[in-house]
């Protein structure tokens, strides 16, 4: 639970109340009481925490200040059916008892990022952007690190940064990060999820949890999480790259939060448009932890991405490599396509994952790519699609450093080779790790 950033109104100033004020103002929360009781007992209450700073609202006041809390605390003798509880009920508040919101000390606060593209870059971002204003992080979940493999290192003062994928959703309950992001998505996974309707819903679990006290990042460009602001209940913070939204957003090539001006577009370190919107979420997360935006701007600046995502590996002979092995669905093969702005030769082709390469194949056919080299399990599947789409410049061959060979024969100069398989590796590889140092090395014995 973040305490700093969020308010607090607690009903009650007796000894469980002012047990939850007393620790709220040391942990620098904003926070007020509403005590209705008149005798001595809870006046002097009210008085003592008065002397510790916490201001003591009317019932109206209350009720105002109820538009703008984050959570609403009872003591144990104020009934869940008081006034005010209702009144912050219909409002989506946050309404805990004296006994569960010490519980929630217990939990850390998370930051979890889902979407079928640019999760691992985002939280390494957020993570890195963190570390640059000295706000303890740690970087978790589908990155790499387990969570639990963290649970015993992380006290209250952490932030944990975690990577969620639709696998782990399929069985979260009662997970309820602080801040989600649902950076896009795009049909993945289909052979484990069955049908996107089911991807879809997974996605959902990641904020289902939350309310008005936590924070949702959604993506506004993108129809599908676009189309699920109707069923958060926490504060939304949009992305966008078109409008001006609350939140996060380009306008004239700069990059804004808020109104705020954060950096320009050109700044970035990281290249293409989809890395524009894992920036832009990076600047919503970190913004809403109050990280100051020139740490922001330099962060960004200095970030120069994650292995094997559209990483350049060298150039050979004028032709510049691009190592993308990581881009495991059409999605983010489009992506990186749109990124390297050079004719292409594209290596694609790995294990199956019940995708359709429709999109995939359109995008090629009105893109510079001078030759699509098809390789792995789905090559014939591949190349069934090319041939129905009326994609012609294409070579077939079963093995993978054949490929590689083949690409460079055919690039120029002033081409890249972009390895950007739209599959995964299972077929030939332990995983896109391994995909990406075979062709590395590949690569440099060209
Ligand atoms: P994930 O962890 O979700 O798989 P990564 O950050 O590892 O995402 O990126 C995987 C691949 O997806 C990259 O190699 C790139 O081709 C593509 N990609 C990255 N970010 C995005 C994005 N925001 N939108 C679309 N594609 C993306």
């Amino acid at each position: 639970m973040d305490i700093k950033n969020q308010k607090f109104l607690v009903l009650g100033a007796s000894k469980s109340g002012f047990s939850v004020l007393k620790y709220l103002k040391e942990k620098g929360a904003e926070c007020r009481v509403y005590e209705e009781l008149k005798n001595p007992k809870a006046q002097s209450a009210v008085e003592k925490l008065a002397e510790l700073g916490i201001k003591s609202v009317s019932k109206e006041i209350a009720e105002d200040f109820l538009t703008c809390v984050d959570v609403l605390v009872l003591s144990p003798g104020v009934p869940i059916n008081h006034e005010l509880a209702v009144k912050a009920k219909q409002l989506g508040k946050r309404i805990v008892g004296e006994l569960e919101f010490a519980y929630l000390q217990f939990l850390p606060l998370i930051v979890a990022v889902t979407g079928t593209n640019g999760k691992t870059t985002t939280v390494t971002l957020i993570d890195e952007t963190l570390h640059n204003a000295k706000v303890k992080s740690e970087l978790l979940g589908n990155v790499g690190v387990p969570f639990t493999s963290k649970v015993c290192d992380i006290s209250g003062e952490v932030v944990c940064v975690a990577e969620v994928s639709s696998f782990q959703l399929e069985s979260t309950f009662a997970f309820t990060p602080h801040i989600s992001c649902v950076i896009n998505i795009a049909p993945d996974h289909l052979e484990r999820h069955y049908s996107m309707e089911n991807y879809v819903f997974l996605k959902k679990r990641i904020f289902k949890n939350q309310r008005e006290s936590e924070f949702a990042v959604l993506n506004f460009d993108d129809p599908i999480v676009k189309g699920f602001y109707p069923e958060v209940k926490a504060k939304v913070i949009w992305v966008s790259l078109r409008d001006v939204v609350d939140g996060a957003y380009r306008k004239d090539g700069k990059l804004y939060y808020k109104n705020e001006y954060v950096i320009d577009e050109n700044a970035l370190k990281l290249k293409g448009e989809h890395n524009v919107y894992n920036a832009l979420f990076a600047i919503a997360v970190t913004k809403i932890l109050g990280v100051e935006s020139s740490i922001i701007k330099s962060s960004l600046e200095t970030f120069k991405g994650v292995k094997h995502r559209v990483e350049l590996v060298c150039e050979k002979n004028g032709v510049e490599y691009y190592n993308d092995s990581k881009a495991t669905n059409t999605a983010s093969t489009i992506s990186a396509i749109e990124a390297i702005n050079k004719p292409l030769v594209l290596i694609l082709g790995g294990s199956e994952k019940g995708e359709s390469y429709d999109a995939l194949f359109e995008k090629i056919k009105q893109s510079e790519i001078r030759q699509v080299v098809i390789t792995g399990a789905t090559r014939f599947s591949m190349l069934d699609c090319a041939s129905r789409l009326g994609v012609n410049d294409i070579t077939v061959t079963e093995d993978f450093i054949s490929a590689v060979k083949i690409s460079a024969l055919f690039a120029r100069e002033g081409d890249a080779v972009l390895l950007s398989p739209a599959c995964a590796s299972f077929d030939k590889f332990s995983g896109f790790e391994e995909r990406g140092e075979v062709f590395v090395k590949a690569v440099e014995e060209l």
